[in-house]
C-alpha cells in the first residue's frame, strides 16, 4: 500500500547556509509580491475599460515571469527557479481560494483577496520538487542549490526507510518559524497493511477544551503540561508587546521571543495529537470524531484560544492518514450531530448545555456524567449506527 507521508527536521544551518536558506525564502516572497502587484495592475486596467489578461492561474503567472525576470529581478539565477515557482503557485493558489470563497464553493472562512507577504512575518517557506534533495547521513540533509545542512535531531526515520527502498521523497519544503528553520519531506512511503489490536472495538473522540482528548473509554487525555506553561509565556509577552515602542529595538526583541513562543506551542501541540492518533489508530477498528465548527466556535471570544489549543483539524487530519496505515476506520460526526446535549443512557436532547458546564444530567432518565465523557458515547453509538450501513468513504 502506497500512501503519502511527512517527515519533518528541525535545521541547525550554518551562518552561509543561513543566507542561502534566507535568500530563497526572500525570492519565493518577491515573486509573489510581484505576481499580486500585476494581477492588481491588470483588474485595475480592466476597471478602466482596457482589454487585457489577469494572469490568474500559475501557468499564466510563469509566462508572465518569465518574460519580466531579467527586468525586475536581474539577480534571478542566485536562487532555484522552484523559489520563484513556489511563490507564484502560493499566489494562484491564494487567487483561487478567494473567488471559490466568494462564489460560496470553500468551506470555512471567508478568505479575503491576497495581501503582500512583509518580511519575517508569519510562517515563510519555499519547496523543492526537482535537483539534489537527499538525506545523507543521520545529522545532514542535501537541498538544491543549498548544498547540505546540519540537522538539529537525527533524521533515522528517514533514512532507514528510504535505505530499505519503502519511502521515495518527492518534494522538500523548508520553513522559518519563530526563528527557527525546519525540513519537510513529502514522501511516498510503502507500508504493509495491518491490523488494529481490537478490530471490532469503537472508540469515540471528542477534541476537549479543558482535556486534549476525552475517549468514550472514559479516558481523559490531559493538555500536556509545557503547553500550558508556553501559554502563560505567550500572555506575557504580549503584555510586555503592548508596553513597547513599536518599532523598537526592545518591541522587536519582543516580537521575536513571542513568535518563538508561539512555535513552541505549536510544536508540542504537533507532538501530542501525534502521540494520541497513533495510539488510537493501531488500537481501534473504528475511531469516531466529531467534527466541530472550529471556526464558528472562534467567534466566542471565551473559547477562542483553547480552541486554538485543541486543533481539532489536527485530530481529524492526523486521524485520517494514520488509521488507513493500521487498517482501522474513521468516522466523521455530523457537525449538527448533538453529541454533548444528548444524553448518552436515553438519548433524549437537551436545547441548551452552556459552555461552562462540566456535568450532563439528563432530565429524563436522571443520568449524571461528565459532559466530555458523555459526548464521547455519543460518538461511538453514532459509530455503531455508521458500522451498520456499510464503510466509510
Ligand atoms: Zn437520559
Amino acid at each position: 500500500m502506497k500512501t503519502l507521508q511527512a517527515f519533518r527536521f528541525a535545521l541547525d544551518p550554518s551562518p552561509r547556509v543561513e543566507r542561502a536558506l534566507a535568500s530563497h525564502v526572500g525570492a519565493r516572497r518577491f515573486a509573489f509580491n510581484w505576481g499580486l502587484a500585476l494581477v492588481q495592475e491588470r483588474l485595475e486596467a480592466r476597471r478602466r475599460g482596457e482589454d487585457v489578461e489577469v494572469p490568474w492561474t500559475l501557468p499564466a503567472l510563469r509566462r508572465e515571469w518569465n518574460r519580466a525576470k531579467e527586468a525586475v529581478a536581474p539577480w534571478w539565477r542566485e536562487n532555484s527557479k522552484e523559489a520563484y515557482s513556489s511563490g507564484l503557485a502560493g499566489l494562484a493558489e491564494a487567487l483561487q481560494n478567494w473567488s471559490d470563497s466568494r462564489k460560496g464553493r470553500r468551506r470555512g472562512r471567508r478568505m479575503g483577496f491576497p495581501r503582500f507577504r512583509k518580511k519575517g512575518r508569519g510562517r515563510e517557506s519555499v519547496s523543492f520538487t526537482t535537483g539534489a534533495i537527499r538525506v545523507d547521513d543521520p545529522s545532514h540533509v542535501v537541498l538544491p542549490r543549498i548544498g547540505r545542512v546540519r540537522t538539529h535531531e537525527p533524521t533515522t526515520a528517514l533514512r532507514s526507510r528510504i535505505e530499505a527502498g519503502t519511502a521515495r521523497i518527492l518534494r522538500a519544503t523548508v520553513s522559518r518559524e519563530g526563528g527557527r528553520w525546519y525540513v519537510s519531506f513529502t514522501c511516498e512511503v510503502e507500508r504493509v497493511p495491518q491490523t488494529p489490536r481490537r478490530p471490532h472495538a469503537v472508540v469515540g473522540v471528542d477534541a476537549g477544551i479543558q482535556h486534549l482528548a476525552v475517549l468514550s473509554t472514559g479516558e481523559m487525555i490531559e493538555n500536556p503540561r509545557p503547553l500550558q506553561n508556553a501559554l502563560n509565556q505567550i500572555a506575557r509577552l504580549n503584555r510586555e508587546l503592548a508596553r513597547r515602542q513599536p518599532g523598537s529595538r526592545g518591541w522587536e526583541e519582543t516580537r521575536r521571543r513571542l513568535a518563538r513562543a508561539h512555535a513552541r506551542v505549536a510544536n508540542i501541540r504537533r507532538d501530542a495529537w501525534h502521540k494520541l492518533t497513533t495510539r488510537l489508530a493501531k488500537t481501534f477498528g473504528t475511531v469516531v470524531v466529531e467534527t466541530l465548527n472550529v471556526e464558528g466556535l472562534k467567534r466566542n471570544r471565551r473559547l477562542a484560544r483553547a480552541i486554538a489549543d485543541a486543533a481539532l483539524g489536527n485530530l481529524r487530519r492526523q486521524l485520517r492518514y494514520k488509521c488507513p496505515w493500521s487498517g482501522s476506520r474513521v468516522v466523521e460526526a455530523d457537525p449538527f450531530y448533538p453529541s454533548s446535549k444528548r444524553c448518552s443512557r436515553c438519548g433524549a436532547v437537551k436545547d441548551t448545555l452552556p459552555l461552562w458546564a462540566r456535568t450532563f444530567g439528563c432530565e429524563v432518565c436522571s443520568l449524571i456524567l461528565d459532559r466530555d465523557e458523555n459526548a464521547a458515547g455519543n460518538l461511538a453509538a453514532l459509530a455503531a449506527a455508521v458500522a451498520g450501513s456499510g464503510p466509510e468513504t
